[in-house]
């Protein structure tokens, strides 16, 4: 059975990254989405919220769960016995990142990192420009998956 983290800040999950899980499933039998995030900056029932939300996305598809993680992203896909991340890449900026990550992974861990690209309609999504929406009145709901 091939089971892949999907790990994010998902803050918050957009279809952009429904749209990376849902291909993600096509290759995987079991996706862990982690939502990682630093103890001493995000707030405990922020991070139960996110996981909800996203939990209501995926309710019903069994072969997805959603767990909050501190620390690295190898070591929580290590405890779950998973040997694949998934990251979503949109633009070069997100490349040259990600390849770095990728590689410091690869050096410390047999995990391999598999990439797959935003679909153009979905490139210019990030959780950033959805907070900076909201913060400023504007309904960004459209970019939020609809809960089944
Ligand atoms: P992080 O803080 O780890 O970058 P994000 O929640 O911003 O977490 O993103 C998680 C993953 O999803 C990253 O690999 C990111 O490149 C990818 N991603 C974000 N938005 C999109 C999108 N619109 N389309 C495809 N991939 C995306």
């Amino acid at each position: 059975m091939k089971t892949a983290v999907f790990p994010g800040s998902f803050d918050p999950f957009t279809i952009g990254h429904k749209d990376i899980a849902d291909r993600a499933l096509r290759i995987f039998d079991r996706l862990i989405i982690g939502i990682g995030y630093n103890i001493n900056k995000t707030a405990g029932e922020d991070i139960a919220a996110r996981a909800k939300a996203i939990e209501t996305v995926f309710a019903g598809e069994d072969r997805v769960s959603v767990e909050a993680y501190t620390g690295l992203t190898v070591d929580f896909a290590r405890r779950h016995g998973a040997r694949f991340i998934v990251r979503g890449l949109r633009e070069v900026k997100d490349f040259e990142y990600e390849r770095n990550l990728a590689d410091t992974n690869a050096a410390i861990s047999d995990i391999e990192t598999v990439f797959l690209t935003a679909r153009p309609e979905y490139g210019f999504i990030s959780s950033s420009m959805v907070r900076e929406l909201t913060a400023n009145g504007y309904d960004a709901s459209r970019f939020i998956p609809d809960k089944p």
